[in-house]
């Protein structure tokens, strides 16, 4: 099967055929992948950025996190499936034996795996993952806009992070898919939302044909902007961008008592004046990857608002055209891009 893997610790990624995968194990299934989705931490990987270099050895390693498909195969003991299923996959396999999987804080464990980041993923016609990580997909939601699941998912977990309700002011910093879905459910949780982003503009476009009020640094001034449409403080920021300076920045429009969640993935330090940040008791957090709970709730908001969110995925290639989605990715072009694998062949009977 035709897959997308990194085969050495340097820049890049190399498409390649390799063996389908072995016969699941016990607790596994075997999934046919109908979509997965290019993410910001697929591009990270791929140029090898600082943060990655806990892959070097477990390379060759497909990647590939963000997936839907069907069931193929079960392995033993599994019993809530069966074959022909279609679901998608939390990507984070935890160790079920620290002290935070006792307490069912799957997404705290300290010794996860990421399938595609730690295990070979779904940039593949098939892949093999846990039965325990699977959501099953209402009827009524198509395979490629369940794709987008686990992104959606994160921007769950980070709204829910930053405590979101009715009538909150929220500013959120970066139009990427994390960005972009966040302001979305931010939105759907009440209250009034914007999203800034620089240079963004195909992806500003996208969030205005999703309903979001906008504004691109690039043309305006970022206090005046928030001015404009917020009339003053707010009262929670989500960050998206990887920059510590929209940490700062949304620091200084954060009212007091209030939260920012920090959600991008940073390659810099943050410099903080802790002298305004402690007199204005504002509220520091963290949002990472997501929970069992919000990626439920992800599946739902897919079902419900389809028409809407399908329009995220802006781009859809076959995963031979894999270096050419990059190339969209990596240029800001694309909200999503989703890579369709080549269809396994047909089981032996
Ligand atoms: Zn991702
Ligand atoms: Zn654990």
């Amino acid at each position: 099967m035709l897959t997308l893997q990194k085969t050495a610790p340097q820049e890049g990624a190399e498409l390649l055929h390799r063996e389908a995968p072995a016969e699941p194990g016990a607790g596994e299934v075997l999934i046919d992948v109908a979509a997965a989705g290019l993410c910001g931490s697929d591009l990270h990987a791929i140029a090898w950025g600082p943060g990655y270099a806990f892959m070097s050895d477990l390379l060759p390693l497909t990647l590939g996190h963000e997936f839907s498909g069907t069931i193929r195969k079960l392995g033993p003991q599994v019993t809530d499936y069966v074959v022909g299923e279609r679901v998608v996959c939390w990507p984070t396999v935890a160790c079920g034996a620290c002290d935070a999987c006792a307490e069912a804080r799957l997404q705290d464990c300290q010794a996860r795996r990421i399938i595609g980041l730690h295990r070979d993923g779904a940039f593949a016609s098939q892949v093999l993952v846990p039965a325990a990580n699977l959501f099953r997909l209402p009827a009524e939601l198509s395979l490629e806009t369940a794709a987008m699941a686990e992104p959606l998912a994160v921007a769950v977990h980070a709204v829910n992070t930053a405590e979101i309700s009715d009538g909150d002011k929220t500013l959120v910093l970066g139009p990427g898919p994390i960005g972009l879905f966040a302001a979305w459910v931010a939105r759907q949780r009440g209250g009034q939302v914007a999203l800034f982003g620089f240079q963004d503009s195909a992806r500003l476009v996208c969030a205005r044909e999703l309903g979001l009020q906008v504004a691109d640094l690039a043309e305006q001034n970022f206090d005046e902007a928030v001015q404009s449409l917020f009339g003053g403080t707010v009262d929670r920021v989500i960050e998206a961008t990887g920059r510590p300076q929209s940490v700062t920045d949304g620091l200084k429009v954060l009212r007091s008592s209030g939260i920012l969640v920090a959600a991008g993935i940073h390659a810099e330090p943050l410099s903080l004046n802790l002298t305004d940040f402690v007199r204005m008791k504002q509220q520091l957090r963290a949002a990472h990857d997501t929970t069992p709970a919000a990626f439920q709730e992800a599946v739902g908001l897919l079902a419900q608002h389809e028409a809407a969110l399908s329009q995220a995925a802006t781009h859809r290639l076959p995963l031979r055209e894999a270096p050419a989605a990059i190339t969209l990715a990596k240029q800001r072009e694309a909200v999503k891009v989703l890579l369709l694998p080549e269809p396994a062949m047909a089981p032996a009977r």
